[in-house]
């Protein structure tokens, strides 16, 4: 056993196993859930050498401001798999979320988390919901590329990329067939976002041809999400970007009948997350009141993703055991069901003296969900052919009553005789030519420049054309060049197109 030198003692027949993990006890009720999952781990006799790492408030207490420091980063890189409890962010004062900072480091590309109802196990509106959610976990608005650009506007950058999309699609299928699954669902906004967005969806289309057993559809996300609270039976897996993924991945979570059941893995080439879906919980804290379930789960997934899915599946039916025989945590008791209720480490006991006994009623489709899946690496691109036939520049210009025309009469006078005024958008919306008075108006002008004949640009375009405007005295706050890939517009046209 290789141990970090903290107070808390392992459970012994964790210390002889054959797969190496990092343990991170976590804030708020994680010491104690924790406790709980690797006593019924040990009893169930999973093959495990724990390495135990401090993350979170005792390093933020440090002034370490990423909650993690490098003897821990060390452990996850010799183990590559991390079962890890909740931490509490502390807001403001600079602190990072370390959620975030491991899935970047670590290169988890995917958080994939099942979310089934056990009804009749724990009361569900949704009895039969069986979805898994796969949320890509590195790209999108998650990017933290944020400016603030005028007086009155920010901006938060949106990158998806074709490798981004292809690993976590594919991951997806490859989930999907691992685990007998009928269908993938494609969620995304791309009759709004038609580039980012639309290369999700593109891809996704690309990749469902290689697996012609499985169904794909692919659905809006609003009504998409609509439908899945209505009626989450009409999804088996869910594929979608980052931020729709964190909140459809709650929503589902939650219409089993408790976020608290929940675990949820970040998968990546070289390391795996294993976390309970919920947080700290502070307002439990030391109060053995928490339910450790959700954490149980994360390691469930955890037994699978290592191939212990013998382990894996003798937790799995003494938990639904201890659940059927009404042994419940205060926040899942309800006077229908609940005989007894109990601690947490009560729960984890009455779990271990269920070993080897299985519920009498059928366990919930889902549950069946303890297998490996491979992780395939994204193709290489071929080059395209790119021409610059465009810069659109964003000025931060008030108005103080003077027009448009003005604005674009400047525009067009301080720019090189090869670029051409287009159009001036403010907010997305066309105001030049042929604008609306009714449009209302920010300080953020987007003006579109192509060259006049339709001809590929010069390298130092952009820069001459920055060059005029700022002498003309406009203040340019940043530009995007416009391409064409192999002869398609590789820009947004304009709003509504
Ligand atoms: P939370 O999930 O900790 O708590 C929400 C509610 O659910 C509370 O009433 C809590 O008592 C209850 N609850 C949560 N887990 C429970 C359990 N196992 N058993 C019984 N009841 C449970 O969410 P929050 O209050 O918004 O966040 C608290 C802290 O956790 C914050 O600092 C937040 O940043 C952090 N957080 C961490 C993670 C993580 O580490 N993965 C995830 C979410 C939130």
């Amino acid at each position: 056993m290789t141990l970090t030198a903290l107070d808390h003692p392992l459970p012994q027949s964790l210390a002889t196993g054959s797969v190496p993990i990092t343990v991170a006890r976590g804030d708020g009720i994680g010491p104690e859930i924790m406790d709980a999952v690797l006593h019924v781990l040990s009893e169930a006799g999973a093959r495990l050498d724990v390495e135990e790492i401090e993350i979170g408030n005792r390093l933020y207490e440090r002034g370490i401001t990423a909650g993690i420091d490098s003897s821990a980063w060390d452990s996850l890189r010799r183990t590559g798999l991390f079962l890890k409890a909740p931490i509490t962010t502390p807001q403001g004062g600079g602190y990072k979320s370390l959620n975030v900072t491991a899935r970047k480091a670590l290169g988890l590309f995917a958080n994939v988390r099942p979310c089934s109802a056990y009804a009749p196990f724990v009361a569900s509106h949704h009895p039969g919901m069986d979805v898994v959610i796969v949320r890509e976990n590195e790209e999108d608005t998650y990017g933290g590329i944020e400016h603030q650009q005028t007086d009155e506007v920010v901006q938060c950058l949106k990158l998806i990329s074709r490798p981004g999309c292809e690993r976590i699609v594919r991951y997806a299928f490859d989930y999907a067939r691992a685990h007998g699954r009928r269908k993938v669902s494609c969620f995304t906004k791309d009759n709004i976002m038609k580039l980012t967005d639309g290369l999700f969806h593109r891809v996704f289309d690309e990749i469902a041809e290689e697996y012609p057993e499985i169904e794909s559809e692919h659905r809006i996300i609003d009504i998409g999400t609509a439908l899945l609270a209505d009626d989450p039976r009409r999804f088996d897996v869910i594929v979608t970007p980052n931020l729709y993924g964190d909140i459809v991945s709650d929503v589902a979570a939650q219409l089993t009948g408790s976020v608290g059941l929940a675990g949820s893995m970040n998968i990546g080439e070289q390391c795996a997350m294993f976390e309970a879906v919920h947080g700290s919980a502070p307002d439990l804290a030391g109060r053995n009141e928490a339910n450790p379930s959700g954490l149980l789960q994360a390691a469930i997934l955890m037994l699978g993703h290592v191939g212990q899915g013998d382990v894996a599946q003798r937790i799995e039916n003494a938990w639904l055991t201890t659940l059927e025989e009404g042994v419940h945590t205060p926040d899942i008791a309800d006077p229908a069901h609940t005989r007894t209720i109990v601690g947490t480490s009560e729960f984890a006991h009455a779990v271990v003296e269920r070993l080897g006994r299985s519920p009498a009623t059928p366990p919930p489709a889902g549950v069946e969900r303890h297998r490996a899946v491979p992780i395939a690496g994204a193709k290489p691109s071929e080059p395209a052919v790119k021409e610059l036939v465009g810069v659109d520049v964003f000025v931060h210009w008030r108005s103080n009553g003077s027009d448009i025309e003005q604005l674009a009469a400047t525009l067009q006078k301080a720019a090189p005789a090869s670029l051409e005024l287009a159009m001036i958008t403010n907010r997305g919306v066309k105001v030049y030519p042929d604008g609306l008075p009714e449009t209302f108006c920010t300080d953020h002008w987007r003006c579109r420049f192509l060259e006049s004949e339709g001809r590929q640009l010069y390298r130092l375009a952009p820069a001459r054309l920055i060059e005029g405007l700022t002498l003309a005295g406009l203040d340019c706050i940043k530009t995007e060049n416009l391409y064409t890939f192999d002869g398609q517009p590789g820009f947004s046209r304009g709003q509504g197109e």
